[in-house]
């Protein structure tokens, strides 16, 4: 590298390692989707094409990344989840916000016109997201994050199905909807759709429901393995391994498939079943 007077510069440059050993969540919201989803007509509450899109972006960026673990979206959000041992970029927060970020939306608009043919991108309607990183000291804290994003998502739409149900089906303007929805809780808005509509929200699409987990599926999951080989076994003790080993481990990530899911996160059982995503 030439030496020159200017070099000084560089020094400017603030470091932004994020603290070691914690869990890395690096969640990505779509700048602006409320405006964008109107413009391109997404369907309401829920547009499926939409979300196939979201969940299709982020099995690129899983299989981009082997050093991520596991991935939730909902919306127009994704939350992707490095593991504690990750030392990708040096832990640099930037750099990985920004690498997640614009490759997540690199592979949203290349594969755009395949769920909304009829629907061309056009400026000034451009996708874009924004992100950030958060690191959670345990794994306990890092399941309370998941959860509260899967609860999140319960949430608003329970909120939102009543609403656009309320208005597209029962002829409801916005604002009559959302003033009978004022200061109701989750018991309400199932009586609503229920009674007055015929609607039992539990039959709704898992998708919708629960949002996207994405995870890789090794071997390894049910049934137990009677014999582990030395590359599962590699997968359970990562946190105390060698570079070379890590190496390996990224290889095998690498290899496996991303699986797309829509189930509870929030007990025990997706963990429990699936013991390598936090170990
Ligand atoms: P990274 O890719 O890890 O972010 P970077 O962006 O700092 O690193 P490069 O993108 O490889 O580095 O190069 C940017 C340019 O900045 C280099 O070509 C070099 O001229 C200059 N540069 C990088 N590091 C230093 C340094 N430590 N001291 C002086 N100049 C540097
Ligand atoms: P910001 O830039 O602050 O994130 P935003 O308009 O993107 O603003 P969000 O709170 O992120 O606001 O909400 C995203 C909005 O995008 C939703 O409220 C909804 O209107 C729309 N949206 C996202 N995904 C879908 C989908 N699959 N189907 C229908 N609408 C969607
Ligand atoms: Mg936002
Ligand atoms: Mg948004
Ligand atoms: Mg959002
Ligand atoms: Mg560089
Ligand atoms: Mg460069």
């Amino acid at each position: 590298m030439a030496n020159s007077r200017f070099e000084y510069v560089k020094s400017f440059e603030q470091p932004d390692v994020l603290l070691p050993n914690t869990w890395i969540v690096v969640r990505i919201d779509g700048r602006g989707f409320h405006k964008l989803s109107d413009h391109y007509a997404f369907a309401k509450p829920n547009d499926r094409r939409a979300l196939d899109l979201m969940n299709a972006a982020a099995v690129e960026v899983m299989k981009e990344l082997p050093d991520l673990c596991i991935a939730y979206g909902v919306s127009d959000e994704f939350s992707f989840v490095f593991h504690p041992n990750c030392q990708l970029f040096e832990r640099r927060n930037g750099k990985l916000v920004t690498t997640i970020v614009s490759t997540f939306t690199a592979h949203y608009i290349y594969k755009w016109s395949e769920y909304f043919p009829e629907r061309p991108l056009l400026p000034p309607y451009l996708p874009s997201f924004d992100g950030r990183a958060i690191v959670y000291p345990n794994n306990r804290i890092l399941r309370d994050y998941m959860s509260w994003r899967q609860v999140d998502c319960h949430i608003n739409n329970l909120y939102n199905t009543t609403f656009w149900t309320m208005v597209l089906q029962g002829g409801m303007s916005n604002t009559d909807a959302e003033q009978e929805l004022k200061g109701t809780v989750s018991a309400d808005k199932n009586e609503i759709l229920f009674k007055r509509f015929g609607i039992n929200y539990n039959n709704e699409l898992e998708i919708y429901k629960k949002g996207t987990v994405l995870y890789r599926q090794y071997e390894l999951e049910e049934p137990k393995p009677t014999k582990s080989s030395a590359d599962e076994e590699s997968l359970v003790v990562e946190s105390q391994q060698s570079r070379s080993q890590q190496d390996k481990i990224r290889k095998l990530r690498r290899k496996a498939q991303v699986v797309v899911d829509h189930v509870d996160i929030i007990k025990d059982e997706f963990w429990e079943k699936r013991p390598w995503i936090l170990s």
